[in-house]
Parts: C-alpha cells; structure tokens; sequence
C-alpha cells in the first residue's frame, strides 16, 4: 500500500487540509505529537505516541457498556492468571447474555415485529487478527459464542438468519426459546397497541379501556409502567465489551437483541465489523451501543480506532465518531434528540474514554464501566452535547 497508503488516504479525504501541529477534524482535536509520527511510506509501523495521552493508562485494562459491571471480576481474573483476553471479554458478556432481566441482550432480549428474539454479535481477536459474526441468529442465547465459533471453526467471518441457527446447532449449541414471560407480555402488548384484534374484545369479560387498568401493587405500577415505555419507545440495549492484557494483547466484542420490534432480518451495527466493534492489535479497540444505523452510516468503531491511531485520547476519539453522526443531520439537534448512541474506546497503552450524544439531564448520571485491576469502576461519559441544549423532542419520551 505504498502509492496509497492509509495516512494518505486520510489526509486526502479530509477537505480542507490541516495544519500540522493542530489538526481539525469535524469535531475533534487531533494532538500535535502525532506529527512526527514515521509514515507507512517509509516502511516503519505507526505506533501509538504514548505521550499523545494526557491520562496515563493501566494494563490489564476492561472496558464495557454499563450493563456488564457486576460481571467484569470474571474478566480481570482470566487477564490476572495470564489467560486470553477474548476469553476475558466473553466471560463478561455470556453472563448479560444469559440473564433474563437484561432485556437487551441474549436471553430475555426483546423480539422482532413477529415475536421472535434474533440476536447479532462479533467477536475480534487482536493477536491473531481474526473475527468472527452472526446476524439475526435464533434460538440460540450465547451470540457471542457462536460469533467465536464461526472464527475459529469456519472459513467465513459473517453467518446470518437461519444458516446462522443451524451452524450454531451443528457445532453443538442447545436451541432454546429466548423469550421470557416478560419479554413476551412486553411484545404482546406492542402488538395490542398497533392492533385492536390482540387484544381481548369488547365481548370479554377482560376487556379494558388501557385507563382502566387495576394497579394493584407497587411492584405491578412499575411493570406497568415498563411495559408501557418499551410499547411506546422500542428500546435499544447492548453490551459493548474490550480487554488489553499486560502484554498489550487487545480484544473486543459486542452482542445484542437489536432493536425492539425490529422488522425480522433486519441486522443492526452490533454484528459489523468496523461498526459496532473494531480492534487493532497495535492501536487499540472500540465499540458502541446504541441506534445502530446511525452507528453503520459513520463505521463507528473503525473511525474510533483511526483516530487513536492518530493519536487521538480514546475519549476524543469516541467524540469525533458522534460528532459524525451529528454531521449526518446537519447537526440538527432537533433529530438528535431522536436517539441514544454511545461509543467505548481503550487503546494499546490501556487509556480508556467513552462517549454519549446527549449529557445526562441533572441529577442523572450516563457512565461506562470499567475494571482496571484493582477494582470495577463507572465512569462518566463525555458528551458531544450539554443536556442544557437539547430541544424538546418532537416525539413524546
Ligand atoms: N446497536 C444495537 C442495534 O442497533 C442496539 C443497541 O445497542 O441498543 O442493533
């Protein structure tokens, strides 16, 4: 790749050019130190400029969505004893993806438009620069799983839909029925909403005006009201998860249900390399959760990795990803408010930084999880934008 190398193909793509010693991306900063990084022109591997990190960083280092922090012990204990750090990840999120109250991931996972849960996921394996993904797979509960066996056991990267399910079953996974009671009421009732017919008639000694409903019990509001939420606003969820062992060995994941309600077939950014996870053994690693389109448009996870690999904190990085998206619309803040998407990052020297669209609302806080060796940690995010300028939404929340 001499003639187009990739630090040429960035300085070409950026319109307008940037000064050399302060470098202007769409929203971000890229530090001055990477300057004198050596080029690929002259035959020498870009390295990650250390000094380029304000916030020193640690090795082992686990980063995760939020969901995952009563789990990442399990993850630091592999990467303590010497053990791999795709195994550390997975360790972290099997345990989201078995739990059936994380209704965003795995078991439990809120279904498709026609009530079946279909799962997305991928694995990426630093040292050995593999991968592996499934998209829409049913029946099976462990995505990411199955994402590590289509790595290790195929000459594929990406199986999805029914080929997905029966290569999960051939290589011995147990089908199963992924819906909860809960998460099936929750689809039910989503079915009722947009249709008169799922719901008891009129006829019928159960029938209700939905204003009518008896709230017997504090415990029985707050279904209530869970399910009323997820009816009205078809959640999104995830868990986003990366390691670097002591040697500086990366790897990530991501697995998720998707979107709620989602048309059947329809595969979100979680399961796409480069989108909803990336790793490069010599740079760093990131991933995301939330509106995955949006995520797809901007090859989120791939652009985090780039601007590390500029030199860019992994925070920044994660901003500039959003600031991206938020380019997509014009940055009018008017759609913005529409979605919640949220970028990881850690990079090689174990610096770790993650990003939210939207600041928390007072009194809220919007954290990522960490584990830096010595004890699991949330960590706030930084924000491309102040919840104080955030328009009311035109869609009720
Ligand atoms: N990114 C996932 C998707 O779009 C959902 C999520 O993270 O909430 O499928």
């Amino acid at each position: 790749m001499k003639a187009w190398s990739r630090r040429k193909f960035f300085l070409t793509t950026l319109a307008g050019g940037m000064a050399a010693s302060a470098q202007k991306l769409f929203g971000a900063t890229v530090r001055s130190v990477n300057a004198t990084a050596p080029s690929e022109d002259e035959g020498a591997p870009e390295p990650v400029p250390a000094q380029a990190n304000a916030a020193r960083g640690t090795r082992p280092l686990i980063v995760c969505a939020a969901n995952g922090f009563q789990h990442l012990d399990k993850g630091m204990d592999i990467l303590k004893k010497g053990g791999d750090t795709l195994d550390a990840v997975l360790a972290i999120v099997v345990e989201v993806e078995n739990d059936p109250n994380d209704n965003s991931v795995g078991y439990g996972g809120l279904p498709n438009e026609e009530g079946e849960v279909e799962l997305d996921a991928q694995v990426m394996h630093g040292p050995t620069r593999r991968a592996g993904a499934v998209g829409a797979l049913k029946k099976i509960k462990n995505a990411s799983l199955v994402a590590k066996c289509v790595m290790e056991k195929t000459d594929h990267i990406f199986i999805v839909g029914d080929g997905a399910t029966r290569f999960a079953i051939a290589e011995g996974f147990a089908p199963m029925d992924l819906l909860t009671p809960k998460s099936r009421e929750a689809w039910l009732r989503w079915k009722a909403k947009s249709s008169p017919f799922w719901a008891p008639g009129i006829d019928s000694p159960n029938w209700s005006y939905p204003a009518a409903e008896n709230h017997d019990s504090p415990e029985k509001q707050e279904l209530e009201e869970w399910f009323r939420h997820v009816v009205a606003h078809p959640p999104t969820g995830t868990i986003n998860c990366l390691a670097v062992d002591a040697k500086g060995d990366i790897s990530g994941t991501t697995t998720t249900s998707g979107m709620a309600w989602k048309i059947p077939g329809r595969v979100g950014d979680s399961p796409i390399i480069g989108a909803g996870n990336y790793v490069d053994n010599e740079v760093g690693a990131a991933g995301s959760t939330g509106r995955g389109e949006e995520n797809i448009r901007v090859c989120g996870a791939h652009t985090v990795v780039e601007m590390m690999r500029k030199g860019m904190p992994p925070a920044d990085a994660c901003l500039e990803a959003l600031q991206r998206i938020s380019h997509n619309f014009k940055g009018d803040k008017t759609r913005l408010t529409e979605f919640a998407i949220q970028f990881y990052a850690l990079n090689k020297d174990g610096v770790h930084g993650g990003a939210t669209l939207w600041g928390p609302a007072p009194g809220t806080t919007a954290n990522y999880a960490i584990h830096d060796g010595a004890s699991a940690k949330q960590m706030p995010f930084k924000a491309l934008f102040d919840y104080a300028s955030k328009p009311t939404p035109k869609t009720p929340q």
